[in-house]
């Protein structure tokens, strides 16, 4: 049986599970990793802190994609007999046409051609035959989407809210956004008390961990349940919940944490409520704040997540791979986490 277990150094103190706990896959597909010039991929993350275990073992296992420049994929076998220990939770939203969860001009469109109609195309490429000669005449069901890339349950690039970082390096782009960001130790912080429009600061974060009994450590990822939750499809919706500011942003980034998320519209506080503190102040710094501050130290807002008042506060895991768009802002997403149920036995 072979595993990846999470690093040392995640313990809680508190309600979560112990650490090095067990990813339950049975195989990561890590691509569009830093590759060195072997074609290896770079250990950088603490996944990877064991270069000889990937040297002996996966080597062998390498995949090259092609598309324009190499890519590098590495296939890591792992034993699906874990999946039996873990509960997997859906944190992504249904995507729908029309359905409400954004400005007007963004909502999502889906065309469905169904079997009926799909027979018609099918019979297309096959000149004399009539569509009705098809098993039960259907043909293929179909969807056409048109709908940005920060529709439904998606992931934002550094790129959505700069083109450089402070150090004027260009930002990262979805497609670039190293997967081992997207992997690691689950935190929730329950801000479902905080009023709609709220900006939470460092210091609502430290008294949430110091009731959770967890500090936070690089490579976790920090999920924020707010009044939005459930709201989704809710005319209401991108209205409600509390906002990360930029000090409660940079509290998480400076130590290490690469990938947060949200069940809100945004990271930051909605922006009605944000607009009418504008009106008020003029001041200009209290908008998108908490995006813009990952111009310091670079990082992935998940949004319009759900299901977050599932999971305990800590103690789970959590797989959110972002769709890779080329060059693009944001990618759709599908997060998932994993409650190991032997925590605690
Ligand atoms: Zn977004």
């Amino acid at each position: 049986m072979e595993y990846i277990s999470f690093p040392q150094g995640n313990a809680c103190k508190g309600n979560c599970a112990p650490a090095g706990q067990d990813l339950f896959l049975n195989q990561i597909d890590i691509g569009a990793s830093p590759v060195n010039s072997d074609g290896f991929m770079t250990p950088s993350c603490p996944l990877m802190a064991a270069p000889s275990y990937y040297n002996n073992k996966l080597s062998d296992n390498r995949h090259f994609y092609s598309m324009g420049k190499a890519y590098s994929g590495q296939v890591i076998p792992l034993d699906k007999g874990n999946l039996m220990y873990g509960k997997i939770i859906d944190l992504s939203v249904p995507l729908m046409s029309g359905i409400a969860s954004d400005p007007e001009s963004f909502l999502p469109e889906i065309e469905y051609v169904d079997n009926k109609r799909g027979a018609l195309q099918l019979a297309e490429s096959f000149p004399g035959l009539d569509p009705r000669e098809l098993p039960r005449q259907e043909g293929w069901a179909v969807e056409f989407v048109r709908m940005s890339t920060h529709a439904g349950t998606h992931m934002d690039a550094p790129y959505h809210y700069h083109s450089h970082m402070d150090d004027g390096s260009a930002s990262k782009t979805i497609d670039e956004i190293p997967l081992e960001w997207c992997i690691g130790p689950g935190v929730k912080l329950d801000f479902r008390h905080f009023p709609d429009g709220y900006v939470a600061t460092a210091h609502d974060i430290e008294r949430e961990l110091a009731k959770i009994g967890h500090h936070i450590t690089a490579g976790d990822i920090v999920l924020v349940n707010t009044a939005a939750g459930g709201r989704y499809g809710s005319e209401d919706f991108i209205h409600r919940g509390c906002g990360m500011g930029r000090e409660a942003t940079l509290y998480l980034t400076e130590r290490g944490v690469r990938v947060v998320g949200t069940d809100a519209w945004s990271w930051d506080a909605p922006f009605s409520h944000t607009r009418t503190k504008f009106e008020q102040s003029g001041d200009v710094s209290l908008i998108w704040e908490g995006h813009y501050a990952g111009s310091q130290y670079p990082y992935c807002q998940i949004e319009k997540l759900c299901n977050l008042e599932l999971l305990p506060p800590c103690g789970f895991n959590v797989i959110s791979l972002p769709v890779k768009v080329y060059k693009a802002s944001a990618g759709w997403a599908r997060p998932v986490a994993f409650i190991d149920e032997r925590a605690g036995e």
